[in-house]
């Protein structure tokens, strides 16, 4: 058999999640136990949502875990570019190749077409999916619309009978009706191709043997192997491992769980024991000989003994708390004093928060003494603050509530974390809910610092991150006593009014 590649192939459009990390533990495992290759590729071809800073983010995520690959974009490798929109002429020589052998379509239909026919299918309670209109134009019309530069996409062909039969190494065979899947956009408008016909081409091209990636996708899969057989290539073999479920067995969701990993490296997780939580995610360890228990396990012990065949399907609880456990475990059991003073002074005080740090609170202490008391909250978790903490004159708990869950939703559209952009969008917002900013701040201060008598908030969520920023909005929002789920259907509406810069 030839060398096991896999792979992991996360979409630069947000903070680093869980997931991702999750993933990548498994296809790490299985290429390293069997001998072969790991690689990172960015999947960046929807331009509009991908950024370079996310991409570093998860880059940096993953080397923080430990999560090592063997090629990348950062690495570089033989089956490079590793970055989707370096890849833009390979796409489009594929997608005319399938052109010509007729199993791909230009699609002229405009936007209203399709807004039109996605209503009339929904009305109907019909399947959504294109219709096929432009599968009957003629070489001439087509030809006419080409000359025209009329905006079109290119569209695959899909059978419209049958049953798809999805082969998972986990699942066994999976049925999906030809009549479920969409005629799927290949290339957009734009030239841009979209993930399937990306994720397809670039399989192949890096010799990719083994395509582990969430259940989400086990839908996308016929058109996969659709597009395999198009092109007259072996299909990798596909493993769809469980997705990571809320505690309420819903998908993991940042309303719901911290899903960022840079909020587990902020509030002081050890990347050992949190990649050693990943691990215990829908897959046990062999009881090792010698050994109490086998809930801790490292990542070489974990390669040394994976077996895929001892992933179980039922959908994996992320649940902090058990992570909590597991860490206090790792502290106590696995990392000396020494060891102990040496990681902790490196998150808490290390050069960058330091000097962070002391430009705000200089002018605030008299004493090194004074320092703790002040500057504690930037290296804590979650304040300990209660409901009483946001009595105030002007701004009452509900409103408090609603300023709060307004600055959570504002903060998601920064595409920057900087103080400026951050002070800007407080500013426009406080104008918008027609509070003055002192008024408008004060459960920001609470909710971030645990207190008003402190440093600037603004420089204080930009010290202390995005990540720990949400969760303790988050946190602070319970606190006061959470937002209904009809209550936060009104809010939202409220919150759609707002225009922010
Ligand atoms: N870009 C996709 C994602 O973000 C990759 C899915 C796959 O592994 O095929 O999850």
């Amino acid at each position: 058999m030839s060398e096991v590649r896999t792979r992991i192939a996360p979409s630069p459009t947000g903070d680093p999640h869980v997931g991702t990390a999750y993933i990548a533990l498994f296809n790490m495992c299985f290429a390293r136990q069997m001998g072969g290759k790991f690689i990172l590729r960015i999947e960046d071809t929807d331009q509009s949502r991908s950024t370079r800073q996310s991409e570093q983010d998860i880059l940096d995520s993953l080397r923080w875990l430990h999560l090592d690959w063997d090629e990348g974009p950062d690495k570089g490798g033989d089956f490079g570019p590793y970055r989707q929109s370096e890849r833009t002429a390979i796409y489009k020589e594929h997608v005319d190749k399938l052109l010509e052998d007729g199993h791909a379509f230009h699609c002229f239909c405009p936007e209203e077409r399709l807004t039109e026919l996605r209503k009339e299918q929904q009305a109907n309670k019909l399947q959504p999916g294109y219709d096929g209109h432009c599968l009957n134009l003629s070489q001439g019309e087509i030809d006419f619309h080409l000359n025209e530069k009329t905006p079109h996409v290119i569209r695959m062909k899909v059978p419209r009978e049958g049953v798809c039969i999805v082969p998972d190494m986990l699942r066994g065979n999976i049925e999906i009706e030809w009549q479920q899947v969409d005629m799927q956009v290949l290339m957009k408008s734009d030239g841009m191709p979209t993930y399937h016909l990306a994720n397809v081409v670039d399989d192949h091209l890096m010799q990719i043997t083994h395509v582990m990636r969430g259940e989400e996708w086990i839908n996308s899969a016929p058109k996969h192997l659709k597009l395999y057989e198009y092109f007259g290539w072996q299909a990798p073999v596909l493993i769809h491992m469980p997705l990571l479920r809320n505690a309420d067995k819903s998908k993991l969701s940042k309303r719901k769980n911290p899903t960022s990993i840079g909020y587990y490296q902020k509030m002081g997780y050890l990347s050992e024991a949190v990649v050693n939580y990943l691990g215990m995610m829908g897959w046990s360890m062999p009881h090792l000989e010698g050994e109490e228990s086998q809930e801790m396990f490292s990542v070489s012990e974990m390669i040394e003994h994976f077996d895929i065949n001892r992933v179980s399907l039922g959908g994996p609880v992320f649940d902090t708390k058990k992570l909590d456990w597991l860490n206090g475990r790792y502290l106590r059991e696995k990392v000396s004093d020494i060891e102990f003073a040496h990681r902790f002074t490196d998150w808490a005080f290390n050069g960058e928060t330091i000097h962070q740090i002391v430009p705000l609170i200089k002018q605030r202490v008299e004493r090194f003494s004074d320092v703790a008391p002040l500057a504690g909250f930037f290296i804590s978790g979650m304040p300990p603050i209660t409901e009483a903490d946001f009595e105030h004159k002007v701004v009452n708990q509900e409103s408090a509530l609603k300023i709060l869950q307004f600055i959570a939703w504002a903060i998601e559209t920064l595409p920057q974390w900087h103080r400026d952009r951050i002070e800007k969008l407080l500013m426009d917002l406080a104008g918008q809910m027609e509070f003055k900013i002192r008024d408008f701040l004060f459960p920001l201060f609470i909710a971030i610092a645990g207190t008003s008598v402190s440093t600037s908030v603004i420089d204080s969520m930009a010290v202390i991150g995005k990540d720990m920023t949400r969760a303790r909005l988050r946190h602070a929002i319970e606190v006061l006593g959470g937002v209904s789920k009809k209550g936060a259907k009104k809010l939202e509406s409220e919150f759609r009014g707002v225009t922010l810069n």
